[in-house]
């Protein structure tokens, strides 16, 4: 098993998260921007892409084992949009206000049996630069989007994203409840589990 992941992403959030679920393991999470890894550009045209090219930009900056993921929203009536583009939907990055203008702007005259979605997550580890055996994990989040915010937890999407089978949105759930049904959650708690056995190699 590898004993160090530089964690690819800026987001201190996700780092505590894999630090937390990693310490059992024995495997010690560096944030990539302690190490001076630069930002890379998310030129893929898919999630896996993104996370892959995120865990190799930092591997081959640190030389050490490194994880990316990327994620986003995926709505049916807008044919998979904002996908991939999630973050700067709006033009501008992290602007979640904006993108949630946008968003229901987009979905006005979509009626409610319409306005299927799903959060997707990508996650990958890589233990060189150029691993030919990178472990990927994915996971998906099913839901759909209300004509109006609710909730003041979680971030991006999550005011208008109402659960499958629930009557609350993502940001109504408190943040352990979130983690439990999340893309995110799910694919890391995969994610972890294939660590265990992943050879150090
Ligand atoms: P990243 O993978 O952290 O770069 O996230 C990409 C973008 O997807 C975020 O900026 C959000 O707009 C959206 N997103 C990803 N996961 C979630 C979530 O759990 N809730 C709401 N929005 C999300």
């Amino acid at each position: 098993m590898i004993k160090k992941l530089v964690l690819a992403s800026a987001n201190t959030g996700k780092l505590r998260e894999l630090q937390a679920l990693l310490a059992d393991l024995g495997i010690e999470v560096l944030a990539q921007g302690a190490l001076g890894v630069p930002e890379v550009e998310e030129t893929g045209a898919s999630f896996a892409e993104n996370a892959l090219l995120k865990a190799r930009h930092a591997a081959r900056h640190t030389g050490l084992p490194a994880m990316g993921d990327d994620s986003g929203l995926v709505v049916d009536a807008l044919g998979g949009a904002p996908g991939i583009y999630s973050a700067r939907y709006a033009g501008h990055h992290g602007d979640n206000a904006a993108n949630i203008r946008k968003l229901l702007h987009e979905l006005r005259d979509v009626p409610p049996e319409q306005r299927g979605a799903h959060f997707h997550c990508a996650m990958a580890c890589v233990r060189t630069a150029d691993d030919p055996a990178p472990l990927v994990c994915e996971a998906t989040w099913e839901g759909c989007i209300l004509h109006a915010a609710r909730g003041h937890g979680g971030f991006g999407y999550d005011p208008v994203f109402l659960i499958a089978g629930e009557t609350c949105s993502a940001a109504e759930l408190k943040p352990e409840e979130k983690n439990l049904l999340s893309h995110r959650g799910q694919a890391l708690r995969k994610l972890v589990a294939q660590l265990r056995t992943w050879p150090e190699r």
